[in-house]
């Protein structure tokens, strides 16, 4: 097996894990490589990994790129940039590992090109989860999800041709550092106490998800459309060890689950060798891990849970909104202006706001200018 590849966002964490991983083999052909601005980083992965192409996004890191390094590769810019390097490439799969809705318009072109895509980023599916399915069903191009859980649950459904022998879908969620924190004292919690997350390795926007269970709501919403099932067939438990990355339970009483190491360089190469396995050397000691415990999520303790599902419920651009908001609100948070618990008020107060202007089978344009929008609106 040899695969091309191409991966967008290759500077982020989960772009400098898949490099990390796939270096171990021979068969994965880097082809190209975007990053927004770390273009230090950038500089030694195209040194290491010789790609054709780049594309920097960042307008002001293409100009500096060129003033600091001499590569004889192509090199394109900014969102446009990408598209264009994208249609310009012979590859077998893209890993979309961009950060935010950026991506979605990156997805949405990879998909309509007929091209297989790893699927990190998460706003593609929230915003856009109706576009980009049909898309993919239209050209008849693979999304394989990166996502831990949706990772698990796709590997859970290797073989599964009947989706109504689906009886429900369990995500499961470390629950984070606030679990069983005094609920009152929750409003307290600083950035820092919700920046350690006890099991995965993350960015900071993710960590604060992860606190608050908004990055639960978000995958709630991505399942839903990846897998085609109603929202309520989808379920949360919490998994204190993360060792189990999600379950499906069938209509005969039976569970499958998917466990492993919480190291995301397992479903990343997944996605990237699918149908394959291949060798990490990651390996789960059962006996070392002893317990494996599960909770029902508390929608009080949890309030972003409980908007997350309403977000998918109403429909339409909501989901957007939850979204923006989430980011807008987890910026002001980790910058100290807003506590803990006024994370998922905030969220609330746009939702409501929103309700009046909801657009139903948005375009990606509806849903980038309301992305954009709702965020000029809050900072
Ligand atoms: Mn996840």
């Amino acid at each position: 097996m040899s695969k091309k590849i191409a991966i967008l966002g290759s500077t982020g964490s989960i772009g400098t894990q898949a490099l990390d991983i796939i270096s171990k083999f021979s068969c994965f052909q880097v082809k190209a490589l975007s990053a927004h601005s770390n273009i230090a980083l950038l500089n030694e992965q195209i040194m290491k990994f010789k790609p054709e192409c780049i594309t920097i996004t960042d307008k002001d890191s293409y100009k500096n790129f060129f003033n600091q390094y001499k590569h004889n590769i192509k090199v394109y810019s900014g969102t446009e940039g990408l598209k264009e390097m994208i249609s310009s490439l012979d590859v077998d799969i893209i890993l979309i590992a961009i950060v935010g809705i950026a991506a979605l318009e990156i997805t949405y072109y990879a998909l309509s090109q007929g091209i297989d895509v790893a699927l990190a980023n998460k706003e593609s599916v929230v915003a856009g989860g109706e576009l980009v399915t049909s898309m993919a069903q239209k050209t008849g191009a693979n999304i394989l999800p990166v996502d831990s859980e949706h990772s698990a649950v796709f590997q859970c459904l290797q073989g599964c041709t009947d989706k109504r022998e689906i009886e429900n879908i369990y995500l499961t969620a470390s629950g984070g550092p606030f679990k069983d924190h005094d609920i009152l004292e929750l409003k307290k919690v600083t950035a820092n106490e919700a920046l350690q997350h006890p099991n995965w390795d993350m960015g900071d926007k993710v960590t604060i998800d992860s606190s608050t269970l908004m990055n639960k709501g978000l995958e709630v919403i991505e399942a839903m459309w990846l897998f085609n099932v109603d929202l309520d067939k989808i379920k949360v438990v919490i998994h204190p060890q993360s060792i189990i990355h999600s379950m499906v339970e069938f209509i005969d009483g039976s569970f499958l689950a998917n466990m492993a190491m919480p190291d995301m360089r397992i479903p990343i190469l997944y996605a990237l060798s699918y149908p394959k396995r291949m060798p990490t050397g990651i390996k789960l000691n059962l006996y070392d891990v002893g317990t494996l415990t599960f909770e029902q999520p508390d929608f009080e303790r949890f309030p972003c849970l409980r908007l997350a599902y309403e977000a998918a419920q109403i429909g339409g651009t909501m989901p957007t909104a939850l979204n923006a908001a989430n980011e807008i609100a987890v910026q002001k948070f980790l910058a100290g202006s807003i506590g803990f618990t006024d994370i998922p008020k905030l969220i609330e107060k746009v939702m409501n706001y929103h309700l009046n202007d909801i657009i139903y089978n948005p375009s990606i344009q509806n849903i980038l200018d309301i992305d954009r929008t709702l965020k000029e609106m809050l900072r």
